[in-house]
């Protein structure tokens, strides 16, 4: 291994694996991005049908590589087998999705405004549709190495609003992200498309990640990870001479709240699901409930006891990278010492991995520093008097990708401002159940206030992402052979369009 190669590490055993994958040096990147830059405007023309062709052959691809690639995620990840068979299981789905949504074709928002040249003053001829970026940069994400990450949700949207995307591989999981880098080339190659269409670079470090950013023919980002790391882009992407956006999904806790009423609708069965809820893939999901509000007595004391009894009973677990251990081991040692907070879970063992651990702390004594993400399967329940404080303690939240309310239906007249304050707060709220286990869909939004994301008005997850690769382009007067054919007269793509703000699939 040379210093400029660097090999997946199994996270179980600590073990390098073979074979070590080169670091992009700086001509190969550089070359990467032209290429993408050259593939723009013609891939930017391709037809919907042609997109969604692509995308159905890369999902085949990926599901063709089935066993390879999940036997690899599972030695550089830890994660379990059933876990990612079923992520692969929702990567080829979603590609197959924006596949629809291309073909479709309603997603370009295609606006006509019928001229009136009797009007005074004369209105014109306008047509608006979106547009595609042009080559996007996409950071895969540790903890989804199939879904988050190279044919993840953000490349397959970017590819789906015809962007060429430039994958920056995740160093926890390079031999993963060469199997789907593989599987998208193959399908853009089937697909007769430019090679440029897609691209990716290995990086152990932030140097590859970094020029990327910083690249004038890059058009915009986007990345799944830490807080740190998400601000550090979007700093390089805003101090660029044309600055580019930068959609950053960092740090949430997720807040659920339980009401007295909420926790005895629930039952015993609460307990086992929010256990569950906090230990699944170990806790490394962007969504994880990682903040509770639970109420003082008997009823709170002895759900958060029974999750206990689940969380300890839960076998300890290996993280995805050393790193995410260290960070998980200083996070729940800060909350071992912090005042006001006491340990529910058994006190963990030190060297039989990352055991779920539960903690309590009073409302009085909750400070904002108690609000900061630990990565992995913990939590920490708020315990309140009256549930007129915990609106107050959630308006005080940072923004955040869900929240969930438990409660019965009856008592939500005298629950709006708790209500208002989690819609607030929130890009998902919920009603019962827990916000891990995130639908790929048409409505769904995984999103929220910063820092739960850079730019809280999209979504990572569902085909509403596809808006976040594009700009809207208006058209005035123009000839109508002259334009896209989503915006003719004839509406040769059978689309539903806004025609003088009705929707309409007729000819103008
Ligand atoms: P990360 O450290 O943010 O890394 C993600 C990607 O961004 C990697 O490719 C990394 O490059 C790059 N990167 C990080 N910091 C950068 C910087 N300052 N400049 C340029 N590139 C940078 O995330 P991670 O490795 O997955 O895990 C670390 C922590 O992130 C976790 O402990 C957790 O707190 C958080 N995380 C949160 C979520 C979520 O969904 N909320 C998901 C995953 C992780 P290199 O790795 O090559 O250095």
């Amino acid at each position: 291994m040379t210093a400029r190669d660097f090999r997946g590490i199994n996270p179980a055993t600590g073990d390098a694996l073979e074979p070590p994958y080169p670091v992009t040096d700086a001509a190969t990147l550089e070359a990467t991005v032209q290429s993408a830059a050259s593939a723009a405007d013609a891939y930017a023309r391709t037809s919907g049908a042609r997109r969604a062709e692509f995308l159905t052959a890369a999902a085949a691809n990926l599901e063709a590589l089935g066993e390879d690639i999940v036997a690899r995620a599972m030695l550089e990840t830890a994660l379990p087998e059933a876990r990612l068979r079923g992520e692969l299981a929702r990567t080829s789905n979603q590609l197959r999705l924006f596949a629809h949504v291309a073909q479709e074709g309603s997603w370009v928002e295609a606006r006509l405004d019928r001229p009136d040249a009797a009007r005074m003053p004369p209105k014109p001829d306008l047509r608006s549709m979106r547009v595609p970026l042009g080559p996007v940069v996409v950071f895969g994400a540790s903890n989804f190495p199939l879904a988050f990450s190279v044919a993840g949700g953000d490349t397959t949207s970017a590819l789906a609003a015809g962007c060429p995307v430039i994958v920056k591989a995740h160093p926890a999981h390079p031999g993963t992200s060469e199997l789907a880098a593989r599987a998208i080339s193959e399908a853009a190659r089937t697909s007769g498309l430019p090679e440029g269409v897609f691209g990716i670079v290995y990086d152990d470090g932030y140097g590859a990640g970094l020029t990327l950013t910083r690249h004038p023919l890059v058009q915009a980002v986007a990345f799944t990870g830490s807080r740190a790391g998400g601000l550090a882009l979007l700093q390089a992407a805003q101090a660029r001479p044309v600055p580019i956006p930068v959609y950053a999904e960092m740090s949430s806790v997720n807040p659920v709240v339980f009401t007295v009423a909420g926790l005895a609708q629930g039952g015993d069965a609460l307990a086992t699901a929010l256990a569950a809820s906090i230990s699944g893939s170990g806790g490394q999901l962007c969504t994880q409930p990682g903040l509770l509000f639970v109420p003082e007595g008997e009823t709170g004391d002895a759900f958060l006891q029974a999750t206990a009894t689940q969380l300890d009973q839960t076998p300890a677990c290996t993280l995805l990278t050393r790193g995410i251990n260290t960070a998980f081991n200083q996070g729940t040692v800060r909350l071992r010492v912090h005042p006001g907070v006491t340990a529910i879970t058994a006190v963990p063992s030190t060297d039989t991995g990352a055991q779920a651990q539960l903690y309590s702390v009073p409302a009085r004594d909750f400070t904002p520093d108690l609000e900061a993400e630990v990565f992995g399967p913990v939590s920490l329940a708020v315990r309140y008097d009256d549930i007129g404080e915990v609106a107050t303690l959630v308006r005080g939240l940072e923004g955040q990708l869900t929240a969930t309310l438990h409660a019965d239906p009856e008592e939500l007249s005298r629950l709006g401002d708790l209500l208002a304050a989690l819609q607030n707060r929130a890009g998902r709220v919920l009603f019962g159940g827990f916000p891990t286990g995130v639908e790929v869909g048409h409505a769904v939004v995984h999103g929220g206030p910063f820092p739960a994301t850079s730019i809280g008005s999209g979504t990572s997850v569902g085909t509403h992402a596809i808006t976040r690769f594009t700009r809207l382009l208006a058209y005035q007067n123009f000839p109508d052979a002259a334009l896209p054919p989503a915006l003719q007269a004839a509406n040769p793509l059978n689309l539903l369009r806004r025609v003088d703000g009705d929707w309409s699939r007729e000819p103008v």
